[in-house]
Parts: structure tokens; C-alpha cells; sequence
């Protein structure tokens, strides 16, 4: 079979067997990247029409227990500015969004011990109350199985926590001994038995990711039926024991993307900051390989630098909430609209539409 082939049938099958998978990450191949992209859209388009989808992120503290080696928030960066906003902020940072038209909130952040579990609890708590009609997300790293009962109960509706790669080993080299490949895992799956829409993925081309890590990531995600999918290129942080490593390949992030909306045609899947920050056009292309998802920044403009995952991070301009209307604009020349709807997860839809 030919890789064009295989493309066929992963949109035909929803499935590959891993040396299919393998043969499309490994192809590097401009035709069959368009192709595949185009597939992708289709079946994106199938399900949520031409929409694609807004949230507001508030990037609530750049405080951080941990020490991922990738990660320009982790505790050993002694050249970051911490901030941490206050329940206050972030409830007025919401409260602009939802001016602007925003019905989904996301809340993400490094793991802050003062963001603890009662303080998480009485932020969802609050801005349910507030918001009744919008969806809260929230991406704030692992907690126990207990806390995150306490979010879904308080009103929580979705948990973002990318896996960051499914082979132990290469987790060993992403992250110090301290941190738990397993119970990043356990979190994982004790956030969708809770009921959380959940969302986990990968850096692509993380420091020491082979070709066939990132086959192991795509079977775990095969397993594990995520219904959001976060999938954007590593990118170096100067302060970082990886800020000499090269940044993720825009081409295999876009395959990816295509990949995993062929896996899954009903899955929300943004087309990421660093992919935007990556390549002119990046968010764009991201969409046209079939992601439908936009996060612009709602954070205060003082604090978007301090949080500086990797360098050269966008936070402003389409990237912002301020900048919807180039947002908009963008959208709209590549044959796409901006919708201010919740944009849940309808698998529902799909299996009508396919018989299924
Ligand atoms: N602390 C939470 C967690 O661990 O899930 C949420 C915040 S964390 C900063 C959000 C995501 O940023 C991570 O899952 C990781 O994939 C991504 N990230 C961190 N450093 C990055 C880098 N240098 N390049 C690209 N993405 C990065």
C-alpha cells in the first residue's frame, strides 16, 4: 500500500495498524502531507461544519512545583518573574471575556501549591455561578483523583493534561526523577472516569522523541479516546537544561494534527500558540490540517510575558482577546468562521451521521 494509500484507509478505518502509523509520521513527504491534510479537513468539517471553535485562556500563575526540563515556568528558573492572580482577576478576566463573546474559560497554569484544592474548588464554584451557560476548562497540572471530583462537582466541564509522551523512558528524559510518569497517567484516566471532556497530546519533537515514541503516543491515545487533542511543536526556552535542543518540525506537526483528526473526526483540537509561534501562518495551517479549536490569550497584558513556556511565545495580536477581530479576519481568509458557541465534544453527532 502506498502512504497515500494508507491515509485512505485511516479515514476510511479510523485506524492504522503502528507500521501504518509509522509509515505516515516517517514519509516526510510534501503530496502526501497534503493530502492527508486534506482528508483531515473534511472530516472536521463533516462533523463541526466551517467553525472553529474560540476559548479565552487566563494563564493563571507561573508558579510551578515542578521542574520539567522543557519548560520555561519550571521551579528552577530563577529568571522568571512569578505572578499568581487572585480569584478576583480571574473572575474579571472572564468577565471580559464573556463581553467579548467567549462561552468557554481556561483556566491553566503551573502547579501553584497556593492553587490548592479548595482554592480550585471556589474558583470553579465561582465562576459557575457567574457564567452558568459557559464551559470551564481546566489545565492545571495533577492533583489527587479526590480534588479533581471536587472540580467536575463545583462545575468544572473539561481537564486539559497532555500526556507529553507515553514511553516511559523518554518521560525519564523529559522530566527529573521526582515527577511520576504513572501518576501522570492515573490522573489521565481518573479524569475521564470522573466524566471531564478530557484532553491529553504531545510536544512534537520533544528532546529525545524518536519516531517510534511518537507511535507509542498514538496508540495510547487509540486506547484512551481523548476528546480533546493538544498537539503542538516543542519549542527551546533559554533558561531551560534544553535551550540548545532544536524546536518541533512544523510538517510533522501538521501530519500529526491530520493523524489524530482522522483517529478522531469529532475531537476539539486547537491549533496551538506554538504552532503560531513556530511559522508565519502557523495557526492557519493548523486549521487546515484539521484542527478547529483557537485559544486566545485573555490573561492581563502585564503578565503574558511572564509566562514564558518557551521563547518568543505570541500573546498578542490574534493570539489575544483584543485581537479577535484579526482573528476573525484570518479565519475568514482560509474559508473558516470564528464560533462563540460552547463547542462541546459531540460524538453523539457523529456516530448518527455514520451509522455507527
Ligand atoms: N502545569 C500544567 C500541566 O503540566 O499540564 C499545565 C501548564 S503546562 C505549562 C502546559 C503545557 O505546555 C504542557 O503540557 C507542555 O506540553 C507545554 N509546554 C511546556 N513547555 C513547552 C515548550 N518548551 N514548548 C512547547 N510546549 C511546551
Amino acid at each position: 500500500m502506498t502512504a497515500r494509500e494508507l491515509a485512505d484507509t485511516l479515514q476510511r478505518d479510523r485506524r492504522l495498524d503502528p507500521e501504518g502509523y509509522r509509515r505516515l509520521i516517517t514519509a516526510r513527504d510534501a503530496g502526501l502531507l497534503e493530502h492527508i491534510n486534506s482528508l483531515a479537513r473534511e472530516a472536521a468539517q463533516a462533523n463541526y461544519g466551517n467553525a472553529v471553535y474560540v476559548r479565552g485562556l487566563v494563564e493563571v500563575s507561573n508558579y510551578c512545583r515542578n521542574d520539567c526540563y522543557y519548560c520555561g515556568i519550571r521551579r528552577s528558573n530563577r529568571n522568571v518573574e512569578r505572578y499568581r492572580l487572585s480569584q478576583d482577576e480571574i473572575l474579571e478576566c472572564c468577565r471580559l471575556g464573556d463581553s467579548l463573546g467567549f462561552r468557554t474559560f481556561v483556566l491553566q497554569g503551573g502547579e501553584d501549591a497556593t492553587m490548592n484544592e479548595a482554592f480550585v474548588t471556589g474558583l470553579v464554584k465561582a465562576i459557575r455561578k457567574e457564567f452558568p451557560a459557559s464551559a470551564i476548562t481546566l489545565s492545571l497540572g495533577e492533583y489527587s483523583r479526590e480534588a479533581y471530583q471536587k472540580f467536575f462537582d463545583a462545575g468544572a466541564d473539561r481537564y486539559l493534561l497532555r500526556h507529553e509522551t507515553a514511553n516511559r523512558e523518554h518521560y525519564g528524559k523529559l522530566h527529573p526523577a521526582s515527577m511520576s510518569f504513572d501518576h501522570r497517567m492515573d490522573s489521565l484516566h481518573a479524569l475521564k472516569e470522573i466524566g471531564f471532556q478530557t484532553g491529553t497530546g504531545i510536544m512534537v519533537g520533544s528532546p529525545g522523541q524518536t519516531d517510534d515514541n511518537i507511535v507509542e503516543d498514538i496508540l495510547f491515545m487509540e486506547a484512551f479516546g481523548p476528546e480533546m487533542i493538544g498537539i503542538g511543536p516543542y519549542l527551546p526556552q533559554c533558561d531551560t537544561p534544553f535551550a540548545g535542543e532544536r524546536a518541533g518540525s512544523l510538517e510533522d506537526t501538521l501530519m500529526l494534527i491530520s493523524i489524530f483528526r482522522l483517529m478522531f473526526p469529532p475531537a476539539l483540537i486547537p491549533s496551538t500558540t506554538s504552532l503560531a509561534t513556530l511559522a508565519p501562518e502557523g495557526r492557519e495551517r493548523g486549521i487546515l490540517a484539521g484542527a478547529n479549536v483557537v485559544m486566545p490569550n485573555l490573561s492581563p497584558p502585564e503578565n503574558r510575558a511572564k509566562y514564558a513556556l518557551y521563547d518568543n511565545k505570541k500573546a498578542f495580536g490574534a493570539e489575544a482577546s483584543e485581537g479577535l477581530r484579526e482573528l476573525e479576519a484570518q479565519m475568514e481568509k482560509i474559508g473558516y468562521r470564528i464560533s462563540y458557541d460552547r463547542g462541546d465534544f459531540v460524538n453523539g453527532k457523529w456516530k448518527m451521521e455514520n451509522g455507527k
